[in-house]
């Protein structure tokens, strides 16, 4: 038995075999092999396993998605087969004597390219397939026989760094728990954890000697304990009950209003980062969404969405939502959010750079796109929208620019919509909280994002799990920038919510309330949490 400390990414306690996940880069350099004969054979068997894996792949989304869904695998099936393929393949290692992962990754972003500059919409396409196909062969060639949308067993998941779409991917009812090792926690890996109401821990040294072993997860005691005895098990029991029991007594808070011993009402909202967290916000008893991350729309998809199947989402939000507000956020892309299809340029500073509502202002179309869809659904519901990323009046004059041509063009094209949508930015730039009391006089709503607002004030990447400590949403100088903000809002006439994992801190609640805070939106898990928090 092992025990071994970590810091809490998301509540709860688990127990079960551990699944090693290697999520690292691939070696693909030139490498000069001996047999060439021998590496063909070992790139043969690499393709049998892919298509052993994609068969399966599509067995399993077919039964749990439909055949729309699952025609993606057959389709790559069919170009994994293609002999044209494994020719140029085999070419490369037998005449330049080159390593299979070198061959497969050089003929495939070769064949990639031919087919993103194709003028035909579906062969543009394809090429997103070759790149899927060219991971897999090279995650089957490492040794990396598993990915993480194809886990057979409910496991405990131990990888050294997870991203956003490593978790989105998953099937949640194959994982039972997570332990990270730079994960950090407010990291959009971290977000989707939390989310998904997955028992996660962080901060422990992950290699692949834990694959198969059982393991007892306790992230509220802060660690994980290896190879555990009958002993802990029954703890992991124990607390498992207690933890049902706690969220007995929360569940017993739902329907109740959320408001302060002296009668002050708060506005318990949920952030919804997809459609199924918004399920998980209406199950959890959330008066609204206060923060729908539209990313994932753009995230999911190969090719830019369109305003039809985003209006057709945000259709099918508000329609859930039954008159609740619904606070859409317009694509905060960039950073470590980056769609293919967008191509954005590789920069030294992502964070610091094209990101957020840079890049709608950059992509006027795009942003068009997603603000027609938006102003449509809004007459199915209680829509507002909110632009992230601000630091400048000028952005919010040209953001709401774009919104009132979009509210005209609707007029004249004789469509339904909303005239009052409120529109809202997020504060979490300093340049934004110092200039809030300004900006407040443009907008309905401010909602403060303090994982971006921590992040820039204390110059410390979110994303930095070694800087932990330091990035910090706790720290006077960003407490200070949320009161002030709060303030600022208030004289300049708009609401102020708070959005970010701070929101969720239920031994900051009452310091939050006593700022004035308006609205309070966290992970769906954490509404009742609050509003225990709100209400003692
Ligand atoms: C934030 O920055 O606090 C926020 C809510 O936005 P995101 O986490 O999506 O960047
Ligand atoms: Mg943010």
């Amino acid at each position: 038995m092992q025990q071994i400390s970590g810091k809490v990414i998301s509540r709860g306690v688990t127990a079960g075999r551990i699944f090693y996940y290697d999520a690292g880069e691939i070696d693909i350099s030139r490498r000069l092999i001996d047999d060439p004969d021998a590496e063909c054979a070992r790139f043969d068997a690499a393709v049998i396993k892919a298509d052993e894996q994609l068969s399966s792949l599509y067995r399993l989304i077919l039964a749990t998605s439909g055949e729309e869904n699952a025609a993606i695998f057959k389709a790559q099936q069919v170009l994994l087969s293609d002999q044209g393929y494994a020719d140029q393949i085999h070419e490369v290692i037998l005449n330049k004597r080159m390593c299979a992962e070198y061959a497969v990754s050089a003929v495939s972003d070769d064949i990639a390219k031919m087919f993103s500059e194709m003028e035909d919409e579906y062969m543009r396409e394809r090429s997103m397939d070759i790149k899927d196909i060219k991971d897999r062969l090279l995650r089957v060639l490492s040794g990396r026989s598993h990915d993480l949308s194809h886990l057979s067993d409910s496991v405990i998941i131990a990888s050294d760094n997870l991203s956003a779409s490593d978790v989105a991917g998953l099937d949640k009812r194959k994982v039972l728990g997570f332990i990270c090792g730079h994960v950090s926690e407010n990291s959009h890996a971290a977000i989707l954890m939390r989310a998904m109401n997955i028992p996660a821990l962080t901060g422990i040294n992950i290699d692949k000697s834990l694959n198969r072993r059982e393991a007892a997860l306790m992230p509220k005691e802060g660690c994980v304990i290896l190879d555990p005895d009958d002993k802990v098990l029954l703890k992991v029991k124990e607390l498992q009950k207690a933890f049902e029991e706690e969220n007995r007594m929360l569940h017993e808070l739902k329907g109740k209003p959320t408001v302060t011993k002296n009668g002050r009402r708060i506005r318990l909202f949920a952030n919804a980062g997809n459609p199924s967290d918004i399920d998980s916000a209406i199950d959890n008893d959330a008066e609204g969404i206060g923060l729908m991350r539209s990313e994932f729309l753009y995230l999911e998809s190969r090719e830019l969405p369109s305003e039809d199947s985003q209006f057709e989402t945000y259709k099918a939000a508000a329609i859930k939502m039954q008159g609740k507000p619904l606070i859409i956020r317009t694509a905060d892309l960039g950073s470590d959010k980056q769609p293919a299809y967008l191509k954005l340029d590789k920069e030294d500073n992502p964070a610091l750079g094209l990101r957020g509502i840079r890049i709608c202002l950059e992509h006027p179309d795009m942003f068009i796109a997603q603000l027609r869809a938006i102003y449509r659904a809004s007459a199915f519901g209680n829509i507002s929208i909110m632009f992230p990323m601000i630091i400048s009046l000028e952005e919010v004059l040209e953001c709401k620019k774009y919104a009132a041509e979009v509210r005209d063009a609707l007029k004249k094209e004789g469509i339904a919509f909303n005239e009052n949508v409120r529109l809202g930015i997020m504060i979490e730039t300093p340049a934004a909280a110092m200039i809030s009391e300004t900006l407040a006089k443009e907008v309905d709503f401010f909602s403060i994002g303090t994982n971006d607002l921590a992040q820039y004030t204390l110059a410390a990447d979110r994303g930095n799990s070694s800087l932990e400590r330091i990035n910090n949403a706790r720290h006077p100088a960003v407490l200070k920038l949320i009161r002030m903000t709060i303030e600022n809002g208030h004289k300049g006439g708009a609401e102020v919510g708070i959005c970010g994992e701070l929101a969720a801190d239920t031994s900051l609640t009452q310091e939050l309330i006593s700022y004035g805070v308006d609205e309070l939106s966290v992970s769906p898990a954490f509404i009742l949490p609050v509003r225990n928090a709100v209400i003692n």
